[in-house]
């Protein structure tokens, strides 16, 4: 299997008889799993359960521990037991594996995807994780690299010249990357903001929200912990609304109060373009370095959930020859893994080795 270990959603992947790569659904249908892990005496729940939970007993759950995977000193203390980042992303890649095997049967090895710009100590500490969830990684593998693989590029023989703008829920990742006819893909240069996601832009409509109901109650749903976590769910709900929708609504409760607020697509636009605009910078500084001009671009793939927004497509047109997105642009990195995990089992079981 593959399977994108992400700092906020993990996906599983694997290519069926029929050689196409599909995402791997738990029991309730859903393939995005929340990278969060809720403990409870001995008992451990992986996913959305633990997301939910993460407002009302934090000191109960961790959430983006990818962001600390490799630091020898972090630590999650819990029940008289402390967790290092590779225990805990070791917790989620066994829920990955347990989903996979519902469908495929006995599962145990995987191809992993991790930024560009981990070092040996963050790809030393997945493989680690994945040891501890009992998977022999067969190959890490770079995101960007995983996505260009899912959009088909090296079977069809073109040299390219692409950038990845990955903008998932924690990070943003901009990668220059370039291949040629059909050999292996080349990482020219990668930058990015790694405490910029989707995260900021659900924060910056909760904010908005926030304001709204102190200015018509005098009480600020903020001060209290658990109903601003909740606060922040309805927000990140209102901003998944308006990449389809022009306007929605969003509901705030706080103090027996209660507040509806309307928001335009528009007014989220102005609300966050702030954030957008970092990802602007970090794109024209990636082309800076890779001495490219918008015209030597041949297209730019969107990855991340985050890149459905549809003010990210408006701010790169013009900024390489083709914009291209896959219908599920946070699919593309466990499906691009999933096509290296077959590639590798196959090239192994024709006695090809590694
Ligand atoms: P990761 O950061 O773990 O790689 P993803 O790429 O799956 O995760 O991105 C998760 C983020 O994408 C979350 O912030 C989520 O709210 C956001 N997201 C998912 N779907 C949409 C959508 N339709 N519109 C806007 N944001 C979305
Ligand atoms: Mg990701």
């Amino acid at each position: 299997i593959g399977i994108d270990l992400g700092t906020t959603v993990s996906v599983a992947a694997a290519v069926d008889e029929m050689g196409r790569a599909h995402v791997l659904s738990d029991e309730d249908g859903e393939s995005f799993i929340p990278s969060v892990v809720y403990f409870d005496g001995d008992e451990v729940i992986v996913g959305q359960e633990a997301k939910d939970y993460a407002g009302a007993l934090p000191e109960q759950v961790v959430s983006f521990v990818k962001r600390y995977i490799g630091d020898p000193h972090w630590r999650f203390d819990y029940g008289g037991k402390s967790y290092r980042p590779e225990d805990v992303s070791g917790l989620i890649l066994g829920r990955m594996k347990a989903i996979a095997e519902r469908t495929l049967g006995k599962v145990t090895q995987a191809v992993i995807t991790v930024p560009a710009y981990f070092l040996d100590a963050e790809r030393q500490a997945t493989i680690r994780a994945a040891e501890l969830a009992g998977l022999e990684v067969l190959k890490i593998i770079n995101e960007p690299t995983a996505a260009a693989l899912s959009y088909g590029f090296l079977e069809d023989k073109q040299d390219r010249t692409f950038l990845v703008y990955d903008l998932g829920g924690g990070t943003f990742d901009i990668t220059v990357m370039k291949c040629r006819a059909g050999s292996e893909f080349e990482m020219v240069t990668t930058a990015g903001n790694h405490q910029l996601g989707g995260f900021d832009w659900d924060t910056s409509v909760a904010n908005h929200v926030a304001e709204k109901f102190l200015t018509a109650h005098g009480e600020d749903p903020r001060d209290d912990a658990s109903g601003y976590a909740d606060l922040m769910a309805r927000a990140e709900k209102v901003k998944i609304t308006l990449s389809q929708a022009g306007k929605a609504r969003i509901v705030c409760q706080h103090a027996g109060k209660s507040l509806t607020v309307e928001i335009t697509r528009d007014e989220f636009e102005q609300l966050t373009n702030h954030l957008l605009q970092l990802t602007e910078v970090e794109l024209q500084s990636a082309m800076e370095e890779a001495k490219l001009s918008p015209e030597q671009v041949d297209m730019v793939l969107l990855v991340g959930g985050s890149s459905k927004m549809p003010m990210v497509h408006d701010m790169l047109k013009g900024k390489a020859r083709e914009l291209k997105m896959s219908r599920n642009p946070d699919q593309s990195v466990a499906l691009g893994a999933a096509i290296e995990a077959a590639r590798l089992a196959s090239a192994s079981a024709a006695g090809g080795g590694l």
